[in-house]
């Protein structure tokens, strides 16, 4: 089972795709984690990849899907592809490598994103990210490190993402309902509810089966 996950930052992927991974054996197909990857084998496609991303650009649709098909050939039963697709073309172009069972869309306010987004707060240690709201003090509740709110979090370069996300990002959700295989959970919960909406979702989609 292939299942994409469509959602801004502070919807709570990252808490989902652990519960995935940890409950459900999924594997994380991560696009940003498969180029840091490609790069550090130093290879020539890794060196490519490097000069892209240096220069600000996203890396060719054709090249990510090379590298997506590589990791698909570890045979694994169930997927979950964070980061890709994150356009139309991306997601005509990811049929050529596999289908998508599921895409799942974690509906976040812009307003509730970018509040989540000011008020994060990250572990220097274990890199664990927390929300000033909750965590009242600036010791992490996990391994009791200094927590820090980082600016390499820009946050005009967040809000110029959140921008292209509304964009190019958001034409995916009717593409997938027409497919009948879109899933919209209210991401303006808590992380934790969301993936266990999610995780409910699936089930009942393997039932149906
Ligand atoms: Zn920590």
């Amino acid at each position: 089972m292939n299942i994409v996950l469509i959602g801004i930052q502070g919807s709570g992927k990252g808490t989902l795709v652990a519960s995935l991974t940890k409950e459900m054996e999924f594997e994380v197909i991560s696009t940003g984690q498969l180029c840091r990857d490609e790069i550090a084998t130093g290879s020539a496609l890794g060196k490519h990849i490097k000069e892209v991303i240096l220069k600000g650009n996203l890396v060719e649709t054709d090249t990510v899907l090379k590298m997506i098909a590589k990791k698909l050939k570890s045979q694994k039963e169930n997927y979950v592809f964070d980061g890709f697709p994150r356009s139309l073309e991306q997601a005509k172009a990811m049929k050529k490598v596999c289908d998508v069972d599921l895409a799942v869309y974690l509906n976040l306010s812009k307003e509730v994103a970018i509040e989540r987004l000011v008020n994060r707060l990250t572990c220097s240690k274990c890199g664990n990210v927390f929300s000033k709201l909750k965590v009242k003090s600036d010791i992490c509740p996990v391994c009791k490190g200094k927590l820090e709110q980082r600016f390499d979090d820009n946050l005009e370069n967040k809000f110029k993402q959140f921008e292209v996300f509304f964009r190019d990002t958001l034409p995916l959700i009717d593409y997938y309902k027409k497919q009948n295989v879109l899933v919209e959970v209210d991401a303006n919960q808590t992380p934790e509810n969301v993936a266990k909406l999610v995780m409910r979702a699936i089930n009942e989609h393997n039932y149906k089966k």
